[in-house]
């Protein structure tokens, strides 16, 4: 195994006893002081750990309204109204990890299942005629000494798949931790973002929360990035399970996380993932959380990300309502799951797949042309772009685009393009309606004037049969 090079690792600029000092400094904040932080905010240079601290504290309505506005406004000025979607896809349940919050923990006693290649074929081309451009492949953690190679035969059956719909054009993965030689491995299998969750930053909470098997090792899974990065895979996507410990030390941990990132690679997270612990089977801590977040909370905790680090984009999955999810695309969340199902064959052999060998349940059941419309009715422009992953625009260069908010300007026409051919190949005749009246409204509204004939020319070439334009 390739060690790290020598110098600061997460596990070094992490550390759990300075952000406890600083939530209880921030406590009882000034009216004052919240609002210059505020006004900071809106600057969107980020915040600092302590100004984050601060914001956690605010319960005062009047307070609250304002974080509310100030994100809003970040949101807007750097990812305007674009959301971004995408699927997961499940290819095994196997797992020798016992994460006491997961229906896949190897205590569990449901069955177990690995998909044939085949098989994944079959997931793969479902979701394509959905209409998907853009999926998260999954697994369980089986360490067994063929899984490796699997994965990589996995990722290269999605990208061979095709349909009269198109194909998958950016596949991202979360998967188990993996070491410096297995990351360039994927670098060259093509992965686009690399996700790995440290579910709880806290030390102790980690280790009652994950009492077997390789993942138990805390500083194993908090340097993943590390070695990631070492491997030359610039685009990681990070993310804690919120409702096993304090929601406030999460934030501040995430936010502590990806400022080393940043420092020390040149490259902050693509991504923060807020999961919120939801009912799995056969997992207690997913039935009985310990430090469940109420949704003022979760609301609460979306708007502080989106004021601290404003160009990493945050992920919202289906574990949340279509109601609660609505008001999270304003306050902050760039990117969302549509029409998942989250056990292995759920997408082509079962419709709302089978509860006893799901992850976890979801609240937000409907398939993605019914909340592709739901999103443009409510003003969103739905979009299915991997621009920057096909331009090499990842890492380093991703960050000096979207750091000064400029990512907007390809963000935008690349939503209306790639909408465009959702609408025409996929959508149902109500969806298609809607869709063609907003992005009408975005030729008329947001897109400078001097480029609407470019963006015009380019819908237009569409509507003839061309595929895959981007900025
Ligand atoms: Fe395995 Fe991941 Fe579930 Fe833990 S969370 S039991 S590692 S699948
Ligand atoms: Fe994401 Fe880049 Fe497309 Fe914007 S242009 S939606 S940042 S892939």
């Amino acid at each position: 195994m390739i060690a790290l090079e020598r110098g600061i690792t997460a596990v070094d600029a992490i550390d759990p006893n300075g952000i406890a000092t600083c939530l209880e400094q921030a406590a009882l904040p000034e009216k004052s002081r919240v609002r210059g932080i505020l006004a900071r905010a809106r600057t969107l240079e980020g915040l600092t750990q302590g100004e984050a601290a601060v914001l956690t504290a605010v319960t005062e309505p009047e307070l609250l309204h304002e974080l509310f506005d100030a994100a809003r406004f970040v949101k807007n000025e750097i990812y305007g109204r674009r959301l971004v979607l995408f699927a997961p896809l499940y290819y095994s349940s196997f797992c020798r990890n016992n994460c006491l919050y997961c229906g896949f923990r190897r205590e569990n006693a449901q069955p177990r299942r690995r998909l044939e290649l085949a098989e994944v074929a079959a997931e793969t081309r479902t979701l394509i005629d959905q209409g998907h451009k853009r999926v998260l492949v999954i697994a369980g953690e089986e360490g067994t000494a063929g899984a490796f190679s699997y994965l990589l035969d996995v990722l290269a059956t999605v990208y061979e798949q095709k349909t009269d719909r198109g194909e998958i054009r950016r596949v991202n993965l979360e998967t188990a931790p993996m070491t410096i030689p297995q990351f360039r491995e994927l670098k060259a299998a093509r992965i686009g973002t690399y996700v790995v969750f440290q579910e709880t930053y806290h030390p102790e909470v980690y280790r009652r929360m994950h009492p077997g098997g390789p993942k138990a090792d805390y500083r194993w899974r908090l340097e993943t990035m590390d070695r990631a990065m070492e491997a030359g895979i610039d685009d990681v996507g990070i993310g804690a399970l919120f409702g096993l410990h304090d929601w406030r030390f999460e934030v501040l941990a995430l936010l502590a996380h990806a400022r080393h990132l940043d420092a020390r690679y040149g490259a902050g997270p693509h991504t923060i993932s807020v999961p919120r612990i939801e009912p799995a089977p056969g997992a207690p801590a997913a039935l009985n959380p310990p430090n469940p977040v109420s949704d003022a909370d979760f609301r609460k905790l979306v708007a502080i990300l989106r004021l601290a680090v404003p160009y990493t984009g945050i992920i919202l999955s289906t574990r949340e309502s279509a109601d609660l999810r609505r008001e999270l695309f304003d306050l902050g969340v760039s990117q969302l799951s549509a029409g998942s199902r989250t056990s292995p064959g759920g997408y082509h052999e079962h419709v709302g797949g089978d509860s006893a060998t799901l992850q976890f349940s979801v609240n937000d059941n409907r398939g993605l042309d019914e909340v592709v419309a739901d999103i443009a009715a409510h003003g969103y422009i739905p979009s299915f772009c991997t621009g920057c992953y096909r331009t090499g625009r990842t890492g380093h260069d991703f960050m000096e685009l979207a750091k000064p908010g400029l990512i907007r300007d390809r963000c935008l026409p690349n939503a209306l393009l790639t909408f465009q051919e959702y609408l025409l190949d996929c959508a149902t005749p109500g969806t298609r309606e809607i869709g063609e009246r907003v992005i009408e409204e975005a030729l008329a509204g947001e897109i400078p004037a001097g480029e609407r004939p470019m963006i015009r020319d380019a819908l237009e070439r569409i509507r003839q049969g061309y595929r895959d334009l981007f900025l």
